[in-house]
């Protein structure tokens, strides 16, 4: 155990070695010879962050972005190389790292993910195969981005690891089971050490854990862990080392610790509720973590609450447009398939 005394150091040694690797919003760094990092603006237009790797005569893209986002960044990699580039992985299902698959499609590139991202996509995208409207209408409503392009699912699909390795540089596409998602994929670079995470790693308060199971999700960081990465590339947030993964297990762990006490108490839902202002205190007083809360705390807590047999808050902080969409429905006195998304949330 660490005093409180010395937390405060470690906190701002932390932050100090984030500093030291970090660039700025928007602008292209190289973490290792041909291996790039890109943060994107999420806070102004939700893009997530973006990695790219050069191979002798082809290039692979890590996250397909919004397609803003791949807009954005497609200028920005030309720049830099006039390789073709051939893939772009996506390391989940979630818009902000897959909608943009088209762009990349039409620039030449394969959509490569694990396969727990397609078996998502024909649960939630269900207006793509066929079904009622799903999550890419929803999010259509919002982003003229998305309105103006078209869903492109990933079709090179990996059960466990993809590996591309051209002798000059080599990546190995992980999956490590379920966090974020049901289909999370790392991409890990064994030679500069470097790991993209997508979103089962963030480095801010930036985790949205209605899709994932947060019991496996510390799983699978713990094996990402494994690696003994130098660098890592987190979906959303500076880029920094290994205590980003400390950090994000750290987040989950004291999160999961809290909220049972509340189970194990037999806490009504406007019980838990009332209690998450002093589940986030707890949360902040923990400099190294202190930087995961935020507006989707309240929806963190009860996510977890439902996890460990809690019921459902009825809450109104909820975030994405699909989300949005069934409020207004519910409000309209007609809830529609998203009001069961939401309720699972
Ligand atoms: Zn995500």
């Amino acid at each position: 155990m660490r005093s409180p005394r010395v937390l405060p150091f470690v906190a701002l040694a932390a932050a100090m070695l984030a500093t030291a690797v970090h660039a700025e919003v928007g602008k292209p760094q190289e973490v290792a010879p041909g291996v790039w990092f890109h943060e994107g603006d999420v806070a102004r237009r939700g893009h997530c962050n973006n990695g790219w790797i050069l191979f002798r005569d082809q290039v692979l893209v890590v996250d397909a972005n919004f397609p803003s986002g791949a807009q954005d960044v497609l200028p920005k990699l030309r720049a830099l190389t006039d390789k073709p580039v051939r893939f772009v992985f996506d390391t989940h299902h979630h818009g902000d790292h897959a909608y943009g698959n088209q762009v990349w499609a039409e620039a030449g590139a394969t959509v490569v993910a694990h396969e727990g991202v397609l078996a998502e996509m024909k649960r939630l995208e269900t207006g793509a195969f066929g079904g009622a409207p799903g999550r890419w209408e929803g999010t259509a409503k919002d982003r003229p981005d998305v309105a103006k392009s078209k869903f492109r699912p990933p079709s090179l699909l990996f059960p466990r690891q993809l590996v591309f390795d051209d002798g000059t540089q080599r990546v190995e596409l992980h999956h490590f089971g379920v966090a974020h998602t049901r289909g999370d994929g790392f991409a890990w670079l064994p030679n500069e050490r470097v790991l993209f995470t997508g979103d089962a790693c963030v480095n801010g308060p930036y985790n949205f854990m209605g899709d994932g199971d947060t019991a496996e999700w510390v799983k699978t960081l713990e094996a990402a862990r494994a690696l003994k990465p130098k660098f890592v590339c987190p979906g959303h947030g500076l880029m920094g080392g290994p205590e980003i993964l400390d950090n994000q297990i750290t987040f989950i762990r004291t999160l999961r610790t809290e909220v049972k006490k509340l189970t194990d108490a037999g806490k009504t839902p406007a019980e838990a509720k009332a209690a998450v202002d002093t589940i986030k205190a707890a949360i902040q007083k923990d400099g190294r973590i202190a930087n995961y809360v935020g507006g989707m705390f309240a929806s963190q807590v009860e996510k977890v609450f439902v996890e460990f047999g809690g019921k459902p808050f009825e809450s109104a902080l909820r975030l994405t447009p699909g989300a949005r969409e069934a409020l207004r429905a519910r409000a309209a006195g007609k809830p529609d398939r998203f009001a069961a998304f939401v309720a699972g949330r």
